[in-house]
């Protein structure tokens, strides 16, 4: 798909901002990695987080996709979209009561559970609706990522998971609990990650878990390896599915499980561009601003983490020179790109924002009241609009009736 000729249609009709999708795209992407398993059982679950537009869901369940959710309303989008539920699983650290109850009602594959106080919860909760809860157990295998702080999640000072030892007491709990059943191991050490080797060392700490808990006759059907592959934004080298998979798959002999994978960024960051129109230039002293009708509330990752997403203009030529591409939004903060090289700029024109797939939509917000983007999907030479820009009465229906 080329974004650059499609830009100035897609704004034309839809308005800016505007996200756009390469359905065609992440079809490529979800083959390659389910390709990359096919020596064993394996389901590809999604992280819906990454970008859960229901359309997008809905494609990715036609591609035979699970989908790994981290709240009951991401697990009812996987539903609604038509992901099977015994290919949805529910992660998070931090899951409430209803959640838990609804998890159960729905009858999904699994719960992954990441603490033992999470464990009671949810044999209390499986007990009083008379159903065994299927569990599965994040363990923090203490691994150093080698990721953004804030997205690494695989050593101790994470609060994500629980440690070797208390995964053991966890399962042994769970085995002779009536009303919970251990299906399955898990581990998601972080994300954005460019290395194989933190991932195939949590691997083998992983399985040797589970050789270690056969031995106590605890069998589990699911080696749940997490998500967390990179993408290339700029320059980073990145993994390769097929030595991913080789990696993890060396890890696991004379074990028969089925592998879950959750990617999210890989399938989705690289196929979706967040397309802005330029507002005007200013200069502050020796500072050039290009002001943009896109904002951090569209796009967080470049506040959030100082992340990098290469900006393009697409229509205008001429000499570049480096200037911050900065929203409307009241917050220093609030740039997507910092020392962006840019032809000088005119009112209208369309700048786009590349690699905005994953974690750019799922993660805007309504801040200074700006209603969020309206997203498009583009499958073969057609585009369709998945998400209608959100208006004024959107944001202020659950207010206006208190007034
Ligand atoms: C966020 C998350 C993922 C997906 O991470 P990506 O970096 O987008 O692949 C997978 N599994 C769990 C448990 C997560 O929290």
């Amino acid at each position: 798909m080329n974004i650059s000729a499609l830009a100035p249609t897609l704004a034309q009709t839809y308005g800016t901002p505007l996200y756009v999708y390469d359905f065609d795209g992440i079809t490529t992407r979800f083959n390659q990695l389910k390709n990359a398993f096919r020596a064993r059982k394996s389901i590809i679950a999604y992280a819906v987080k990454a970008n859960s537009n229901l359309s997008t869901l809905a494609h990715m369940a036609k591609l035979g996709a699970g989908a790994d959710c981290v709240s009951i309303g991401e697990v009812k989008r996987a539903l609604l979209a038509g992901i099977p539920k015994y290919q949805i699983i529910f992660s998070g650290v931090g899951k409430q009561d209803e959640e838990i109850r609804q998890a159960l009602e729905a009858d999904i594959l699994f719960i992954n559970i990441e603490s033992e106080a999470e464990m009671y919860r949810i044999e209390q909760v499986a007990q009083s609706m008379g159903k065994v809860a299927r569990l599965s157990v994040r363990v923090n295998p203490n691994i150093d990522a080698k990721t953004h702080p804030y997205i690494s999640t695989g050593l101790q000072e994470n609060k994500f998971g629980v440690d070797i030892e208390t995964a053991k007491r966890i399962y042994l709990y769970i085995k002779n609990s009536p009303v919970l059943e251990p299906v399955g191991i898990h581990f998601h050490i972080g994300s954005q990650l460019t290395q194989l080797e933190p991932i195939r060392e949590a691997a083998v700490i992983v399985a040797n878990l589970v050789r270690t808990l056969q031995a106590v006759k605890i069998e589990l059907k699911f080696f749940d390896i997490g998500g967390g592959i990179g993408v290339v934004y700029s320059d980073e080298t990145t993994i390769d599915p097929v030595e991913y998979a080789q990696a993890i798959l060396s890890t696991m002999m004379g074990l028969d499980m089925t592998i879950i994978c959750e990617p999210g960024r890989y399938i989705v960051a690289n196929n979706g561009y967040l397309l802005t129109r330029v507002l005007y230039e200013k200069m502050s002293g020796a500072r050039r601003f290009v002001v943009i009708d896109g904002a951090m509330n569209d796009l967080l990752r470049p506040s959030l983490y100082k992340a990098y997403h290469r900006i393009e203009a697409v229509e205008r030529a001429g000499e570049p020179t480096n200037a911050d591409v900065v929203g409307p939004v009241c917050e220093s903060g609030d740039f997507l790109g910092k020392n962006v090289p840019l032809p000088p700029m005119q009112h209208n024109d369309i700048l786009v924002v590349h690699s905005a797939g994953a974690y750019g939509f799922s993660m805007a917000s309504n801040y200074n009241t700006r209603g969020r983007a309206a997203e498009v999907a583009i499958e073969g030479d057609a585009h369709r609009l998945i998400r209608a820009r959100e208006s004024f009465e959107d944001m202020i229906a659950n207010e206006s009736k208190y007034l």
